[in-house]
């Protein structure tokens, strides 16, 4: 192991060179091209480092075969099916202030809690803003896949990516990055649209070598 590989901007470095050669993807994302599990990395448009786009969410999924779905949840599914979309539609929010935000909040995928809430609820603002976050996704986001088909070994890979990049002092967010307005603090001092992993174990020797040698043969 050469000595900036222990370093984690270095690990993080490697990783973001290994997944240039990785063909980008736009959103909506298009079932039949994709590699049916695996990890995704998200980029979003003026948010550079490491020579060329940053990664700003790592994201995966548990089913088998069920990445496409995931991918295609970005833009399709409502926010309390997609942690995501419920913190891009948060950080749209909060940068005008807007007073929505409360019951953009509400989780309103049981039963009890639509009871609870529903009638409260502005569903026209509440559509607007699931429009609004589905526009800005296919406007500023994008993806790129790394086919992984073991379900164990997806999600070690997934918590390794998150935390490389989540601690690596070589790149973050853009001062006017959307993720700066979101009123969940791990997002704008990560610079990624993620709460979960950030502090865990970054990549190992043997699964950035892992990464290289799986994304030069897909
Ligand atoms: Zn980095």
């Amino acid at each position: 192991m050469t000595e900036d590989l222990m370093d984690s901007a270095g690990l993080c470095h490697r990783v973001h060179a290994a997944i240039r050669v990785l063909p980008v993807l736009p959103f909506p994302a298009e079932n039949e091209r994709l590699a049916k599990d695996g990890v995704y990395l998200l980029f979003e448009k003026g948010e550079t480092g490491h020579n060329g786009a940053r990664i700003v969410r790592v994201g995966s999924h548990t089913g088998s075969g069920n990445l496409p779905n995931r991918l295609k949840e970005h833009t399709t599914a409502n926010k309390d099916r997609s942690i995501f979309r419920k913190n891009i539609g948060r950080a749209l929010l909060n940068r005008v202030q807007d007073p929505f935000l409360e019951q953009w909040d509400w989780d309103l995928t049981s039963k009890e809690k639509r009871a609870l809430y529903g009638p409260r609820l502005d569903a026209a603002r509440q559509e607007a803003t699931e429009e609004a976050v589905t526009r800005y996704v296919i406007g500023n986001l994008s993806f790129a896949v790394i086919a992984v088909a073991d379900r164990t070994a997806r999600l070690s890979l997934e918590k390794a990516l998150i935390a490389t990049v989540a601690q690596c002092p070589g790149c973050g967010s853009s001062s006017d990055w959307l993720g700066m307005f979101s009123p969940v603090g791990s997002i704008r001092t990560s610079g990624l649209w993620l709460k979960q992993h950030l502090r865990g174990e970054t990549v190992t020797a043997s699964q950035l070598e892992w990464l290289q040698r799986s994304i030069r043969a897909q």
